[in-house]
């Protein structure tokens, strides 16, 4: 089944389970005004929760909608829902704004029909001893001009999943995707790094892609560490001829990348490094 342990509170109250959000004619469903975050609690921890909130609400100022509920009011609400889940439950924390009419033209949303809901789910942490495998899709990311890359929302993911579905169509677990210049963006659900000589190597945020929020605490935390990090352009032959390589996102954290097209890769000692920080920080 599709539905692990879920709750989600809407319209003042937590409902468990599958509670529908919109109607025959909400304009989120039918022309995809909809912006989302996703942290996650794990092992008791919730780590950049209030970030993830912020975000949330920068987004839906991009997308043109109100951001009816403020950062604490998310925090405190996630806390009482992580009151319906075992203390070190693993889960996926969802906030979510959508316009649910249309504006005077139409095709525009009404930002005074901003809805909002927070879903809280089971999802286990992946196993970073199974290492994911990446090939470099046709499909790319779209520059600000083009698209809301400045939210973090729902319509953009379809072409994220279109660029999934052709790399399992390949054999490999994720895609990553170029920017209109050629150079390497992130993967379809997680930003990546790649390591050479030492030195961890990350696309520079340039606008066309989600520059994640364990992307730039495992930025920080690396050089914290005494890492060299370099944020900067990256072809797909650098990921070719990379060291290492390892992705992060608020999902699987850091997570090791073993496969890059038809080469064989180790996880090594700055992605384990990183990870280790990632986890030592989230439990500080
Ligand atoms: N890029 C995409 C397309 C994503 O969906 C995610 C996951 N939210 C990320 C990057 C990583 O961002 P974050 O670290 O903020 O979760």
């Amino acid at each position: 089944s599709h539905w692990s342990r879920t709750f989600t509170f809407l319209d003042g109250q937590w409902h468990e389970g599958n509670v529908p959000i919109m109607g025959v004619r909400t304009h989120a469903a039918w022309l995809g005004t909809s912006v989302f975050d996703g942290a996650r609690a794990f092992e008791g921890v919730t780590p950049d929760l209030a970030q993830h909130c912020a975000r949330v609400n920068r987004s839906a100022v991009a997308m043109g909608l109100k951001p009816v509920v403020s950062v604490e009011q998310w925090v405190e609400l996630t806390h009482a829902g992580l009151k319906h889940f075992a203390p070190d439950a693993a889960l996926y924390i969802r906030p979510m704004y959508w316009a649910e009419f249309p504006g005077a033209r139409t095709v525009d949303a009404d930002p005074e029909s901003t809805r909002w809901c927070l879903s809280l789910y089971e999802a286990g942490m992946p196993d970073p001893a199974r290492g994911t495998s990446i090939t470099l899709s046709r499909f790319r990311r779209p520059t600000i001009e083009c698209a809301v890359t400045d939210a973090k929302a729902g319509c953009l993911y379809p072409n994220n999943a279109r660029a999934l579905a052709e790399a399992h169509a390949r054999g490999f677990e994720n895609a990553a995707l170029c920017d209109m210049l050629g150079n390497v963006a992130e993967l379809a659900t997680a930003n990546v790094f790649i390591v050479k000589n030492g030195v961890a190597l990350t696309p520079a945020a340039n606008g066309t892609f989600l520059a994640g929020i364990t992307r730039t605490r495992t930025l920080e935390l690396l050089r914290a560490g005494g890492v060299e990090v370099v944020e900067t352009a990256l072809t797909w032959r650098d990921f070719l001829e990379a060291d290492e390589a390892f992705s992060t996102g608020n999902y699987s954290k850091v997570s090791p990348i073993t496969r890059i097209e038809e080469r064989d890769l180790q996880p090594g000692p700055v992605y384990r490094r990183a990870r280790e920080l990632y986890w030592d920080f989230a439990h500080s």
